[in-house]
């Protein structure tokens, strides 16, 4: 499963900053593993292949200059993502002729860095030759197209729900598939975002090389669509009936 995601490694010893670092991460659909120390961050960056590594300089024992070092030295050519402490042009440029793709200066603000590691990602992906991935965020979920998964991160629940449920409360990250057929129905939809589509037009446009089906197989292929993205299945927010004609998809 994970390889259908992008996996960003945190190397970072200041607890909460890797931990918001993290949340903001996974809250954009990534994978993420961390280190609080520059030996298990090299340990991490050598042997798991993570797609982008968000580097601290200053980390105790082995710094961020000699984790990137080693990492380059051992042909490792992920990018790297400097942090580097304000003021200190001189770790920048360092770190810049080791062999790090981009930096920033602490501190920095979340937006920033997102978009940075997106770029970044993005600039990878071409390089390998990969497509980028298809995605679509709604709220806590994370519909993945190309590998046909859906992600929902658990922890946005708050108040007497969550206290009801504490073995769910670490579950972020709970990954269910969707059919081929799901697929093609919610990208149909999306394709359409915001007006109606008449049970016809689904038919048409996704069942179209089947016998023609029922137009109860829509509501059962909308019924699970909508237990798996929608937050309350039996209120939906984005798969939306609209009676008399079919379904219409927002966001
Ligand atoms: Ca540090």
């Amino acid at each position: 499963m994970s390889d259908a995601n992008h996996t960003i490694l945190i190397v970072e010893d200041e607890p909460a900053l890797r931990e918001g670092l993290r949340d903001a991460l996974e809250s954009e659909g990534y994978e993420v593993l961390d280190a609080p120390d520059g030996v298990k961050g090299l340990h991490l960056g050598l042997t798991t292949d993570p797609d982008l590594i968000i580097l601290d300089l200053m980390l105790p024992g082995l710094d961020g200059f000699g984790v990137l070092r080693r990492l380059r030295a051992d042909a490792v050519e992920t990018p790297v993502l400097i942090l580097t402490a304000r003021g200190l042009e001189t770790d920048k440029v360092k770190g810049l002729e080791l062999g790090a793709d981009d930096y920033l200066v602490k501190p920095f603000g979340l937006a920033e860095l997102l978009a940075r590691v997106a770029s970044r990602l993005r600039a990878w992906d071409r390089e390998r030759g990969r497509a980028p991935r298809e995605r679509l965020r709604l709220g806590p979920v994370t519909v993945d197209f190309a590998a046909r998964t859906v992600r929902r991160t658990m922890k946005e629940q708050t108040g007497p729900a969550r206290a009801e449920a504490p073995q769910e409360r670490r579950r972020d990250g709970d990954v269910c598939g969707l059919t081929q057929q799901e697929v093609a129905l919610l990208r149909f939809l999306l394709a359409h975002e915001g007006r109606a589509v008449s049970r016809a037009d689904l038919l048409a446009g996704v069942w179209s090389n089947g016998e023609a089906p029922a137009s109860r197989v829509i509501d059962n292929a909308v019924f699970n669509l909508r237990r798996k993205i929608e937050s309350d299945p039996a209120a939906p927010r984005h798969l939306v009936s609209v009676r008399g004609v079919g379904y219409r998809f927002s966001r």
